[in-house]
């Protein structure tokens, strides 16, 4: 495969751009190789600067449920354009967006919405801490909920304690304020509410899709609602990458458990910069300006952004059954991976809920990150670097999530499940 023009462009962004890229990850650190520049995307495929089609299980990590240049998101964004690109003023665009989350969602009553999912758990955070009026916050090892300073934070040499600082630059003193418990261990979450006694709000990705994808026991998400209830702690479900994409409502589709906050970006955006929280009117009302918690954004509820979300979550709740469908193509894609490693005597764990596939190389099943970080990532590294040589474009590290779009179909699939045949005969023949 050629990609001496993404060799050029890399080592020209370099010169200009940190590490080349504009969010780590892009990097391809943890495959090794040089990342494929893109010129353009169409359906579920995308196109590199050297001509080559990668088939994209990435979908711009998630977003696009209905792939590249999708015919109703497009026309929506540019009949946006044409009336202006940001007025710093209510439309009734927000409105619509805003209704149409609520409308499948229990327990939301009311919506902010802002421009990443950074920005929501951060700021729902921060609500939360006002409404317990309790400082402390449990999070899981392996979950990602952005980059803001108190979620930066993973366990130090156990769980169940506070956590300790994952990037330089955060202050040491927060770590004193984030305590770091295991996913699906209910134990450890109690473990944290007796290490502290201010704990104001417990956050989770109630389908993790940051640690490769685990999802939570439905009982363990039970009693996570009870053990805040108890204690006065908010509970905040983190569906910035699983709402709209694990089903409809994202974990509502696979329980009945109600969350005090939940927060939702990628889907909700179609691909344009767009993220919201929301919750209760009994919490939401202390935000600015109806109350005291400070939360703003100069291109919050941006109406390109808004009308591109509102085009995706529209065409999303006109064709619900692209779940089940979207269902049966990951089932698909996984069980072929599982029987072409089987054949070469590779343990792979493979999971799907809804659009959302993960895959590990080892031969346990995963139920935390503890789990997850025994997968075998030189094989993944090797697995990917194979794949892409034969077209198939996988998210660059063993702990992130695939996603399947609707302009997929099974001959797509079939060809990654070929490609995938193809790169494990090669890895064992050492090629
Ligand atoms: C992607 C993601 C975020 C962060 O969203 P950004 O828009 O990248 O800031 C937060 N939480 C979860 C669960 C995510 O998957």
């Amino acid at each position: 495969m050629n990609l001496l023009h993404s060799i050029n462009d890399f080592n020209e962004a370099k010169q200009v751009i940190v590490g080349g890229v504009n969010s780590p990850v892009r990097a391809f650190k943890s495959v090794g190789g040089t990342p494929p520049f893109i010129f353009k995307g169409k359906g579920a495929y995308l196109y590199d600067v050297d001509g080559n089609a990668y088939i994209d299980f990435v979908q711009s990590w998630g977003p696009l449920i209905f792939g590249h240049c999708d015919g109703d998101i497009e026309k929506s964004v540019l009949e946006a354009v044409q009336k202006g690109l940001s007025f710093g003023a209510p439309t009734e665009l927000e409105t619509t967006l805003a209704k149409e989350i609520i409308s499948v969602y229990e327990g939301i009553e009311k919506i902010r919405l802002v421009n990443s999912g950074t920005e929501a758990t951060m700021s729902a955070i921060r609500l939360a801490r006002a409404y317990s009026g309790k400082d402390d916050i449990i999070k899981f090892d392996g979950c990602y909920h952005g980059h803001s300073d108190s979620l930066l934070m993973h366990a130090g040499s156990g769980c169940a304690t506070f956590g300790v600082c994952s990037s330089p630059g955060v202050p040491k003193a927060l770590s004193q304020h984030t305590l770091i418990a295991k996913y699906n261990d209910i134990d450890s979450v109690r473990a944290c509410f007796e290490a502290s006694k201010n704990i104001g709000c417990v956050i989770i990705e109630p389908i993790a899709g940051n640690m490769g994808l685990v999802p939570a026991k439905i009982e363990f998400l039970q009693a996570l609602r009870e053990l805040c209830n108890q204690k006065g702690a908010v509970l905040i479900f983190d569906e910035v990458m699983s709402g709209f994409r694990a089903s409809l409502n994202g974990v509502q589709g696979y329980c009945e458990i109600v969350p005090d906050l939940v927060t939702f970006g990628k889907v909700i955006g179609g691909g344009m910069p767009l993220a919201a929280f929301g919750g209760s009117d009994t919490i939401m009302r202390l935000l600015s300006p109806l109350g005291g918690v400070y939360q703003a954004g100069t291109l919050s509820g941006n109406p390109i952004a808004v009308s591109a979300g509102i085009a995706s979550v529209c065409k999303i709740k006109q064709n619900p059954q692209i779940y089940p469908h979207l269902t049966s193509l990951a089932q698909r894609l996984t069980q072929g991976f599982q029987d072409a490693a089987r054949m070469h005597d590779i343990p792979l764990q493979t999971c799907v809920r809804g659009s959302m596939f993960g895959f590990f190389f080892q031969k346990d099943p995963v139920y935390n990150f503890q789990d997850a970080q025994k997968s075998d990532t030189q094989l993944f590294a090797l697995f990917h670097q194979k794949m892409l040589e034969r077209g198939v474009y996988l998210a660059c590290s063993q702990f992130e999530t695939g996603f399947i779009c609707t302009p997929m179909d099974i001959y797509i699939i079939d060809r990654a499940i070929q490609a995938a045949q193809e790169s494990f005969e090669a890895i064992k023949q050492g090629a």
